[in-house]
């Protein structure tokens, strides 16, 4: 089965300007337009090997997108392996393994490849029960995998029975069924034995966030006999690990209408008391401020909104964003209460993120002491000397 595009002629030859042979032989999967002395022109995703800046040996290959600043991505450090269908099959192959190990017991929805994490620059792939949903990340993957021939491979690896290729923005296009008949949407699937469903058409991301995995099982722990406050709550997973962690009531509060009616189900589905949770439609910061107003307040709040800083530029306004959101929740927590926080932008580095958990728990006068600091879960690997791909923060505070 093709799994990755035929080439058309030997890989394009790319002269490395700077010195960078170092940081891609300690595995850093990117170069940057920037850092090539030519651009040759090639279609999107055509296989290329990179030389270094003195001598012009070989240093890594990796596929080629002439016209994007992420001009170069590594598919194999190794100068001497070429990229042939081989190749992929044992790199598609090594990541399955990895999952064999690290997804937990009663647990039906993983993430299956992680890009450049797994050594497949771009793929991203997630699984539910029986479903799997791949996403390709930009025009230098997708013209280098052959997504329909990998969804034949998987199905075949893994028993599925539909595989639906998501486009990363809705804008970019529409999905694609790549096997299976008539899409079944949403699917259900189980998380630490959890009922959940994914949404893998209209859904956020796959159709659920599996990178708050542990979090959230950590949350639940926490959550016996607690007023529990879920902002963000998008469809309720926080909240029913809360309820079924013996919480003393949930709010969970969303701006999406479909997301919280997915809550409301999902609290239903795994048989939590349905007079203990509320679902309520608000923007979060209007919702905490008039919580703040009418001394409504929670034993334990979680926070896990979307990115505020999706690019530098918008860095200095999206720490301030947050910073803003961590004094509101602080506001609202009874004093030895739990403030769950997480960003799940690349650009806020943990260090960062905990100077605006300080700020902004001090802007609320109160004080607190950290009791977790966690990010992604094993499904989803990142290369050691890449940080920026380890996006997700999440830090567990008391507050007091
Ligand atoms: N915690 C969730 C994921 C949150 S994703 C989980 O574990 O599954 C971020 C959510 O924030 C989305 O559901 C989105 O609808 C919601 N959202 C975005 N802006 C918002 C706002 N201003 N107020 C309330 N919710 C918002």
């Amino acid at each position: 089965m093709p799994l990755i595009k035929p080439p058309q002629g030997p890989p394009v030859e790319l002269r490395l300007s700077r010195d960078l042979v170092r940081t891609l032989k300690r595995g850093h999967p990117w170069v940057f337009a920037d850092a090539l002395r030519h651009l040759p022109p090639a279609r999107p995703g055509s296989p290329a090997i990179l030389l270094d800046n003195k001598k012009g040996r070989p240093v890594a290959h990796g596929f080629y997108h002439a016209q994007s600043p992420l001009a170069f991505r590594v598919c194999s450090p190794n100068p001497d392996e070429p990229l042939t269908n081989a190749w992929a099959e044992a790199q598609l192959t090594r990541a399955l393994r990895l999952r064999k190990t690290v997804v937990p017991a009663q647990t039906s929805g993983y993430r299956l490849f992680n890009g450049e994490g797994d050594g497949l620059p771009g793929l991203i792939c997630d699984v539910y029960s029986d479903t799997a949903v791949m996403q390709l990340d930009g025009p230098g993957p997708t013209g280098f995998w052959d997504a329909a021939g990998i969804a034949r491979w998987l199905a075949e690896q893994l028993r599925l029975k539909q595989v639906v290729l998501k486009p990363q923005a809705r804008s970019s296009g529409t999905d694609q069924l790549l096997v299976g008949q008539l899409a079944v949407n949403p699917v259900p699937f189980l998380e630490n034995g959890v009922h959940f469903v994914a949404d893998v058409i209209n859904g956020q991301k796959t159709g659920f966030f599996l990178d708050q995995r542990n979090n959230r099982k950590l949350v639940g722990q926490m959550a016996a006999n607690r007023a529990v406050l879920n902002v963000f709550g998008y469809t309720g997973g926080f909240s029913v690990y809360a309820g079924l962690g013996g919480a003393s009531r949930v709010t969970t509060v969303d701006l999406s209408g479909p997301a919280l009616q997915t809550a409301e189900y999902h609290w239903h589905s795994n048989n939590l008391p349905p007079a203990q949770h509320r679902a309520i439609k608000a923007d979060a910061f209007s919702f905490l401020a008039d919580a703040a107003k009418t001394k409504n307040t929670w034993d334990l709040v979680v926070v896990d909104p979307p990115s505020f800083a999706p690019s530098k530029e918008t860095l200095k306004t999206g720490l301030a964003a947050y910073q803003k959101l961590i004094t509101a929740a602080a506001a609202v927590v009874n004093v030895d209460g739990l403030l769950a926080a997480a960003s799940c932008s690349s650009h806020v580095d943990l260090a960062a993120f905990l100077l605006v958990c300080e700020e902004g728990v001090s802007k609320a006068r109160r004080r607190a002491t950290v009791l977790a600091i966690a990010g992604q879960p094993a499904d989803h690997p990142t290369p050691l000397v890449f940080s920026e791909f380890r996006y997700l923060k999440f830090v567990l505070m008391r507050v007091e």
